[in-house]
């Protein structure tokens, strides 16, 4: 009777050994006792002895075929071992959800093949057929590609191509995209363009869907995914290129549980497959530009925007002598010249809710969340204070709990408050706002997307949401509010995020016919990164950045990983770190430096107290096998005193 190896999703760094009375298929699924429960696993392989005895019984093989194929088996198996994650967890979470609770591996409704298609009525330029062209050279091998191409220069016109090429040859296209990247308009365009099934893969899908557009993809009856980060785990038999639209952007970047980058995983998979890899961009990510200058990728350019539109006009509004209000009159003038010719403007302010100060004017009391080191946030259409970081609400007091004066007041701007600032300057436009709180509801970012595609003047006010990838054609100006705080961050890898968003923000101004505008309220006028972004520079910034990082030694000339510990005690969390960097210590590793444990910089956050130990190396390998030590002696540490922990291999934040 054979013994089968499985996987199952806890959180230790091992396999289990079941008895059964066949063989089953290595990638299968099979129900196992474990414990008091029955879970599901993957089946890894059939044995004839185990290290153990008295083994159990599996319950159930669930698949004929494999769920997860020999390469996806062997992709998954890497990235467990590069992020030094559990492997159990690692091949469940690669699932979507109806797979990992045991239901049917079967297609419910597949989708048919458009009817027609169309073509559009413009010719490609100089430039893109350049980048086509270097592209397709390349096909059936491993080759890596930088498509940095300023916003509205066409790169979306050039995956459209290289992608119907890919499957005039039978083969399969993965298109990953930012979590609010994908939009309905980008899905659109591909459906339209392509003789092809896309099915797209993101969480505004219910699990039913999820299960189809997988088992499609898996099937082969998909001729493109397109997806947010966990599609990079998409079985595709036939995969022939893969494409990460905006690859600097965070979002590619898991931050739970397995903290993997899709971003750096594409090159493995497209290596492993061998298919070229093209990662598209306005504002490569430092590690992209650096991959581009070791000669790991190949830089194609589009410096153009397509359609002979040109770059907006960017200027700086000095807010230094400014003390009342969210818009300067200036912006506001501004935005009457472009409302009253019919055109729309976008507000970008990165925070949501009324104002994110309530204190009292006489002794300065403010209110923050009873568990979190952080301010609540008032929302006004709720009357309640509330924290981003727990979701915990609140009442706001009527009178200062620390004085007992009546002198409490809001201070500072969010979306809630914009939108009621502007509805006093703008009667008569129609004003949408586009965060969070307006779009819980499913479908209502799409209705609101609709709205403003429809072209009819409006202002529209925008979180981090509007920062990319959209289109809106009748769109002239764009006003950037509060940004400032970037500067203050201490993450150093703030100014390079604030450029990048500068610029994404700044592309979505004038994208068809006219020049557009963009102005930002500062009270960092001099700043030097305006310069660059002012005039277009994003590389010459970028390579500044680079040059400082290379000379502190940062990433990504540098190799980090984070461990994060926490507790609700905060001497458990930080003992348990120091007794870990100790272990570490002990292992001889020279080039590997240990910093910490420090507290996060949000050190409290619903009643757990947050501390990390960083780790760094030049040498990525010792890095590694310092992880691999952790790993295994981890177990030892954590039953003393009961923390909570993480590892995040090459952390963005
Ligand atoms: P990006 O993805 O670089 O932001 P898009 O591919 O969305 O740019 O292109 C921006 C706009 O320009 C779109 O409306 C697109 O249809 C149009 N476009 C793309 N290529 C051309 C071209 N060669 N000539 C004219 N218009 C083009
Ligand atoms: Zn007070
Ligand atoms: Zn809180």
């Amino acid at each position: 009777m054979p013994i089968i190896e499985v996987a199952i999703a806890v959180p230790l760094n091992k396999t289990f050994d079941y008895q059964s009375d066949h063989e089953v298929a290595v990638g299968a699924r099979v129900k196992v006792p474990f414990g008091a429960k029955k879970v599901i696993g993957i089946a890894l392989a059939n044995k004839d002895k185990s290290d153990f005895n008295k083994l159990k019984s599996i319950v159930e093989v669930l698949d004929e075929m494999p769920i997860l194929d020999k390469p996806i088996l062997d992709f998954l198996f890497w990235a467990a071992k590069y992020y030094h994650h559990p492997v159990g967890e690692v091949l469940l979470a690669a699932m979507p959800k109806n797979l990992r609770l045991g239901k049917e591996a079967k297609i419910k409704k597949v989708i048919g093949l458009p009817l027609k298609t169309s073509q559009p009525d413009f010719e490609i330029t100089q430039e893109q057929t350049l980048a086509i062209e270097a592209i397709l050279a390349e096909q059936h091998k491993y080759h890596g590609f930088l498509l940095h191409g300023v916003t509205g220069s066409g790169k979306t016109e050039v995956y459209l191509r290289i992608t119907q090429e890919v499957l005039n040859q039978g083969q399969q296209v993965l298109v990953l995209v930012p979590e609010i990247g994908l939009t309905p308009q980008m899905i659109a365009r591909f459906e339209q363009r392509l003789k092809t099934r896309v099915v797209a893969i993101h969480s505004q899908l219910n699990e039913t869907q999820k299960l189809d557009a997988y088992l499609m993809a898996k099937s082969g009856d998909a001729g493109v995914v397109l997806g947010t980060r966990s599609a990079i785990f998409a079985p595709m038999p036939n995969l022939g290129m893969i494409i990460i639209d905006e690859e600097h952007d965070g979002s590619f970047k898991q931050q739970s549980s397995f903290r993997y980058s899709a971003r750096d995983l594409s090159f493995i998979r497209a290596k492993q497959v061998g298919i070229p890899l093209i990662l598209g961009t306005a504002t490569p990510s430092l590690e992209t530009l650096k991959n581009a200058m070791d000669n790991k990728l190949t830089r194609l350019t589009l410096a153009n925007r397509a359609g002979g539109v040109v770059m907006p006009k960017v200027s700086l509004i000095d807010m230094r002598s400014h003390t009342d209000g969210a818009l300067s009159k200036l912006l506001v003038e501004k935005m009457q010249q472009y409302l009253s010719k019919g055109k729309q403007v976008m507000l970008f302010i990165n925070r949501r809710g009324y104002a994110p100060v309530y204190f009292c004017t006489e002794c300065s009391w403010k209110s923050e969340c009873n568990h979190c080191h952080a301010s609540m946030i008032y929302h006004r259409h709720i009357n309640r204070l509330k924290c981003h970081h727990c979701g915990d609400e609140q009442m706001p007091e009527q009178a200062c709990p620390e004085c007992g004066e009546q002198s409490l007041e809001v201070y500072g701007y969010g979306t809630e408050r914009l939108e009621e600032t502007l509805g006093s300057h703008f009667a008569d436009t129609p004003i949408i706002r586009i965060d969070r709180d307006t779009t819980r509801r499913k479908k209502a970012l799409a209705e609101h997307l609709e709205k403003i595609n429809s072209g009819e003047p409006c202002i529209i006010v925008g979180t981090q949401m509007l920062a990319k990838g959209h289109d809106f054609s009748n769109l002239a100006m764009v006003g950037i509010l509060d940004i400032d705080g970037g500067f203050l961050s201490t993450n150093f890898r703030a100014t390079e995020y604030l450029a990048q968003l500068l610029i994404q923000v700044s592309g979505r101004a004038g994208r068809s016919g006219d020049q557009g505008e963009v102005a930002i309220q500062t009270r960092y006028p001099d700043h030097p990164m305006f310069h660059y972004v002012l005039s277009n520079r994003y590389t010459q910034f970028a390579s500044g950045l680079l040059k400082q990082r290379q000379s502190a030694m940062m990433p990504p000339f540098a190799h980090q990983a984070l461990l994060c510990a926490n507790a609700k005690n905060k001497q458990n969390a930080e003992d348990f770190l120091r007794e870990v960097a100790g272990l570490l210590k002990s292992v001889k590793l020279d080039t590997v430096e240990i910093w910490g444990p420090v507290a996060n910089s949000i050190e409290k956050k619903a009643d757990y107290y947050y501390f990390n130990l960083y780790l760094q190396s030049n040498d990525r390998k010792a890095l590694h096998q310092m992880l691999a030590t952790f790993s295994q002696h981890i177990d030892t540490i954590k039953l003393k005193n009961k923390v909570r922990w993480y590892l995040d291999v090459d952390p963005i934040d």
